[in-house]
């Protein structure tokens, strides 16, 4: 199975995360967020720690945030993911406020497509729309694990503690790297219909929300690997904005050979 939005093989993070214990991961409220009732499974964390390379926070700011209007919300079925270096990934995402039945069928048609391409999460960006939506299920089986709907999500607090994982994007076909991130966070959003909650997420599941978080800032994956890391993955980029190019006929709206990388812009900040 692929992660998330992403990720890499399940295999692979049972060998990071070797004990994945069948107990409950989420508080109460978390169980109200879910179409599917039934057992969690919590990810051991490791306690390896590796400092927070940079404090300061690329993209948007809360106070620019816009409303989506219906406008903004329309969507054609089946969806289709966005790939890289598509400028939606890169587009502000707008604050939801209307939480009608069109939101909700919205949410089953990113569920089915991320479980169809092997995700265990997805940003609503990847799929066309620029609002500030992301469904997750760390299980990644549809009527397996905990299916997690988020909207409007902010972050109040990172661990100091990080780790590695090998993530992957299904808007990055094909490229895993080690991306290095906090293990936990204290995250305030709201559910499907529209209720405030606020809730502590560790292990891999702070790992698929933090992934999807970031794209709800306009953030890639990559942004965040070291230069090392970067390079490894480098030509795998440059192939897929040739693809765009190929395809669309319009350059590539950013291209990594050219990019500086703004390290101080892609530490972790509160939102
Ligand atoms: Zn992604």
């Amino acid at each position: 199975m692929a992660c998330a939005a992403w990720l890499q093989p399940l295999s692979s993070s049972h060998a990071l995360f070797p004990t994945l214990c069948r107990q409950p991961t989420f508080p109460a409220i978390f169980h109200r967020l879910t179409r599917f009732s039934s057992t969690v499974r919590l990810v051991s964390t490791m306690n390896r720690s590796t400092p927070v390379h940079a404090q300061a926070k690329r993209g948007f700011s809360v106070k620019e945030d816009e409303v989506a209007t219906a406008a903004d919300v329309e969507f054609e079925t089946p969806l289709k993911i966005v790939e890289y270096p598509d400028p939606i990934l890169r587009a502000k995402n707008k604050r939801i406020d209307s939480f009608d039945e069109k939101l909700k069928i919205l949410v089953d048609e990113m569920f089915d497509i991320m479980y169809k391409t092997d995700g265990i999460g997805l940003s609503a960006p990847q799929v066309g729309i620029n609002v500030q939506l992301m469904v997750f299920n760390p299980v990644g089986e549809r009527g397996e694990g905990e299916e997690i709907v988020l909207v409007n999500p902010r972050v109040s607090r990172y661990s100091q503690k990080t780790r590695p994982f090998n993530e992957g994007c299904l808007s990055f076909p094909g490229i895993y790297a080690d991306v290095v991130r906090p293990e936990s966070v204290k995250i305030d959003a709201r559910d499907i219909n529209g209720a405030r909650f606020t809730v502590n997420l560790s292990g891999l599941p702070a790992r698929v929300f933090q992934h999807e978080f970031d794209h709800l800032q306009g953030i890639l994956f990559f942004d965040r690997m070291s230069e090392g890391v970067l390079e490894t993955v480098c030509a795998q980029l440059q192939a897929l904005e040739k693809k765009y190019e190929d395809k669309t006929g319009l350059p590539s709206p950013e291209r990594i050979q050219t990019r500086k990388r703004m390290k101080a812009a892609t530490g972790f900040g509160k939102s």
